[in-house]
């Protein structure tokens, strides 16, 4: 992966009037198809969708149903078959080149020649931030993502969980309209991950970013989520979408509250329904709600 797909930082709003911004839905998708050239895969079909400023949104279903590639698209960094996307009003393209998304993926891409520190800062940097409130962010996320005294090693110096806790800081950083992640957490240990998943709300509240969020384990999309949006086996489509209508803040409590655990049931019961219940099997918690079912 090449650091040009690496997060992106905000920028100063562009085309189109104030008022047409505000109404504009965070993301609307129509008619969207995706068959790849290349192998002529078809991976997604008839997807319709559209995202409210400020929503929490998960993708979920199984391996290869086209959750990434979906992310992409969104992110314009790959080119639909059929349909549209916009953005804030916007087409997709119009919002990378404003710099409305912060992107964070499942494998850390990180630029090994800059600086943990200096790394977080690049956003920054790029919207003109002075060198003094750009070092103050910068540490204010270092310690959140709990990697204070590392701000001067540099990245290959890193372990892999370390590595794409700095890709969260510098997605994080500036704060972007449209953070789009794509299983960020998947290759951190699960402590970390619940850690980083309450802070994660903790700034998606105070930030009012939209956020879309891939993952393959439901008591992670459940937990974060707003809305949980289960696909179908490859070709992809939208199986369903649940309301998770679970108070906020969410808080450890969440995880012992009854209606977690139907919203839990619900979207397996969505994921079954398409014939893709092959995620998250190796969850403890999944694996403990499997046996309470006696699936
Ligand atoms: P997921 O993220 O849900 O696991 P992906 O979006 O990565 O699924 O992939 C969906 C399908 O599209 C898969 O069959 C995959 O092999 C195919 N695919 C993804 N990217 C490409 C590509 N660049 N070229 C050809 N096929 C691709
Ligand atoms: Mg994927």
């Amino acid at each position: 992966m090449s650091g040009a797909g690496s997060t992106e930082p905000a920028g100063v709003s562009g085309v189109g009037s104030t008022e047409a911004q505000e109404s504009a839905a965070a993301v609307t998708i129509s008619g969207l198809e995706k068959t790849f050239a290349k192998g002529g895969t078809t991976a997604l079909v008839d997807i319709e969708l559209e995202l409210r400023p400020g929503e929490f949104v998960s993708l979920i279903g199984p391996s290869g149903c086209g959750k990434s590639t979906l992310l992409r698209i969104i992110g314009d960094l790959v080119e639909p078959t059929r349909g549209t996307v916009h953005v804030g009003g916007k087409t997709a393209h119009q919002a990378r080149l404003d710099r409305d998304y912060g992107i964070v993926f499942q494998d850390a891409v990180l630029y090994d020649w800059r600086t943990v520190g200096r790394n977080i800062e690049l956003p920054l940097e790029m919207l003109g931030w002075d060198r003094k409130r750009r070092q103050e962010r910068m540490r204010e996320m270092v310690e959140l993502v709990e990697l204070s005294g590392f701000e001067k090693n540099h990245p290959w110096q890193l372990s892999g969980g370390m590595q794409q806790r700095v890709s969260i800081a510098r997605a994080l950083s500036f704060s972007p309209p449209l953070l789009l992640m794509d299983e960020p957490f998947g290759a951190l240990d699960e402590m970390t991950r619940e850690r980083l998943n309450g802070e994660l709300l903790r700034i998606w509240d105070g930030t009012a970013s939209t956020i879309v969020f891939v993952t393959h384990s439901i008591a992670e999309a459940v937990f974060l989520s707003t809305r949980v949006v289960v696909m179908s086996p490859r070709p992809g489509r939208i199986q369903g979408i649940v309301d998770i209508d679970l108070p906020q803040p969410r808080t450890q409590a969440t995880r012992e509250q009854t209606r977690y655990a139907e919203l839990i049931r619900e979207v397996r019961r969505l994921l079954r329904l398409g014939g893709g219940l092959d995620v998250a099997e190796d969850h403890v918690e999944q694996t403990l709600i499997v046996a309470e079912e006696g699936l």
